[in-house]
């Protein structure tokens, strides 16, 4: 291993091996310091199970990170180069209804438009009509996203210049839950699209969810479920390749604990087994900024960064099942019977606005409970020995019981019951002899599996209006510099936040190439003659 590295990067979750691959590509050094035992976070397949058994621990769903332009324009080579590739079923989703009927999601929005029509023939064109209305406005969504705080122009400043934009002021500012309620009238339809409009864990009852109402529908509509060829891993391994292959090294089992500043700048960092790591240009964290703000003394701290952190959030939080089984989740569903890579489970539309309150009450979800069910096998049958399946059933759970988080431990194993109980209402051949193997994770086990998933959020903190764009991760630096120079943050506590999107890692090195002199478009240019998205930068 070289004993100089320009940047030490602290956590090795997707978002933070993307901005070390771009730095890469540009010629800096990366070292790459993870404290569990596997580099990822929560882009990880493991077996978790049983040998041949390869689960995604965590997220499966590639489906955001499609619209970036590091994967639009394949920036950096990840498919070129390294053979990245992804799988879209046909069968995108499907949601059984407890009247027998049911409302499946195909990749081709036809066959979906006529799953509307079977309830009413005004929701269907709703459906079509939302389609094509995000479809016309999400550039200026994507770009934003896309584009590091104080780079370009605010989300409401592109909106303002749109002819359409002023619907999409309004619409964005209300809750998911009114525009479903107003353009769809059937329960089955609004039951689907509040269940898709959830999956980003923000309740659709609160303010400013109202694009969720459009935008996750779509993304499905658009690239299915679509998944990694391999698993959901297989994106952060080849970025690991890719740092490695420029020079740099990412070493596991390297928790860091502490900052070291001198003369005022970060310059390195202590790990938990005694070791040390400086950096010649800059520090990358992707550690939670719960944790980043005790690794230096407060006083380094700016006294608004400290209060920005003080009062963030962790918000609403995933309770997590695996299971191998020797059958697939089987449905009724068209031809006689279906065998979807995702099954969606709402009851009635009102269910989905109790989660909210049970979340705010402290109180596990048990009765008719929200759930998704993935089985990545489906799209990806190498991902389990042969005729057999991985799947694993993800529900919404607060992690502040009223009872307190530790609570989790005595009921984990009833809560992953009832989940599993309610699942096979619908699909009953996953009997007790059919599951060969089961492991569950509550929202205390994800934090304690990736300390980024702090008080149990799966993305780095509640995605509300309190903590978006320019507030995230707090008032005043959202700019990934943090306010001891040479210290960078990525990760999903920054913009644009959770899920598998790379945003964050992409921003990031945006903003630390233009430290460094150079730009994220020239490095593109120059290492991949890939057309970089300057025009969606603006
Ligand atoms: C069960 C579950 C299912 C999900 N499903 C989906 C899905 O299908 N689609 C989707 O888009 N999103 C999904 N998500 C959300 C998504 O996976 C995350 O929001 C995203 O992966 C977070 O990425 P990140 O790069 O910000 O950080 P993380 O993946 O959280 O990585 C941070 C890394 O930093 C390390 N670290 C933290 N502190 C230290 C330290 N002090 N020293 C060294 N290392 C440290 C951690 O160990 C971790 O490896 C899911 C999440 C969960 C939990």
């Amino acid at each position: 291993m070289p004993d100089r590295f320009d940047i030490v990067v602290a956590g090795a979750g997707h978002n933070s091996l993307v901005t070390a691959a771009y730095l890469s590509k540009a010629g800096y050094r990366c070292l790459v310091l993870e404290g569990r035992s596997i580099l990822g976070g929560n882009v990880v397949t493991e077996e978790l199970t049983l040998p041949g058994f390869r689960h995604d621990s965590c997220g499966t769903a590639h489906v955001i990170l499609q619209d970036s332009p590091m994967m639009r324009n394949d920036e950096l080579g990840l498919a070129a180069d390294y053979g990245l590739e992804y799988i879209q079923p046909e069968i995108v989703c499907h949601a059984p209804f407890l009247d027998g009927s049911y409302l499946t999601q195909y990749h081709d929005i036809e066959r979906t438009v006529e799953q509307f029509a079977k309830f009413s023939k005004k929701d269907a064109d709703a459906y079509r009509r939302m389609y094509n209305e995000y479809d016309a406005i999400k550039p200026l969504f994507d770009a934003a996203s896309y584009t590091p705080i104080g780079f370009g122009k605010p989300i409401n400043d592109r909106l303002n210049e749109h002819p359409d934009g002023k619907k999409w002021l309004r619409r964005q500012a209300r809750s998911a839950w009114e525009i479903i309620r107003d353009n769809f009238e059937d329960d089955h339809s609004r039951c689907f699209m509040l269940w898709m409009a959830f999956q980003t864990v923000t309740p659709p009852e609160w303010p400013m969810t109202g694009r969720n109402a459009y935008s996750l529908a779509w993304g499905r509509q658009r690239w299915s479920w679509c998944i990694p060829k391999g698993g959901s891993g297989v994106l952060t391994e080849i970025l690991v390749r890719l740092i490695e292959k420029h020079g740099g090294t990412a070493l596991t089992n390297k928790m860091v604990e502490r900052l070291i500043v001198e003369n005022g700048r970060c310059i390195g960092v202590e790990c938990k087994d005694g070791s040390s790591y400086r950096a010649d240009k800059a520090v990358l964290s992707t550690v939670h900024v719960k944790h980043l703000i005790d690794m230096a003394p407060h006083k380094l701290w700016a006294q608004d960064f400290v209060d920005g952190v003080e009062t963030y959030q962790g918000g609403p939080t995933l309770f997590v099942s695996h299971y191998a089984t020797k059958v697939p989740m089987t449905f009724k569903g068209d031809g006689g019977s279906t065998t979807p890579i995702a099954c969606a489970m709402l009851s009635e539309p009102t269910r989905a606005l109790r989660m909210g309150y049970d979340f705010a009450r402290g109180a596990a979800n048990v009765e008719e409970p929200v759930l998704l069910a993935v089985s990545p096998t489906i799209g990806d049958p190498t991902q389990a020995p042969p005729g057999h399946h991985t799947i694993k059933i993800i529900g919404m759970q607060p992690y502040d019981l009223k009872e307190g988080p530790l609570h989790w431990d005595t009921i984990k194993n009833d809560v992953a019951k009832a989940n599993l109980n309610w699942l096979r209402k619908f699909s009953p051949n996953l009997t007790d002899d059919n599951i060969l193997a089961t492991v569950v994770e509550s929202p205390l086990d994800l934090e304690r599996r990736n300390p980024h998933n702090w008080h149990g959020s799966c993305h780095g903190g509640a995605q509300n209006a309190a903590q978006a764009a320019a507030l995230r991760p707090a008032p005043g630096w959202a700019q990934h510099r943090m306010p001891i120079p040479g210290l960078y943050q990525t990760g999903s506590t920054t913009h644009p936040g959770g899920s598998i999107s790379g945003g964050p890692g992409r921003n990031a090195a945006a903003v630390m190439l233009k430290d460094f002199g150079t730009s994220l478009d020239d490095v593109v240019k120059r290492t991949t003659g890939a057309k970089p998205a300057a025009a969606l930068a603006k």
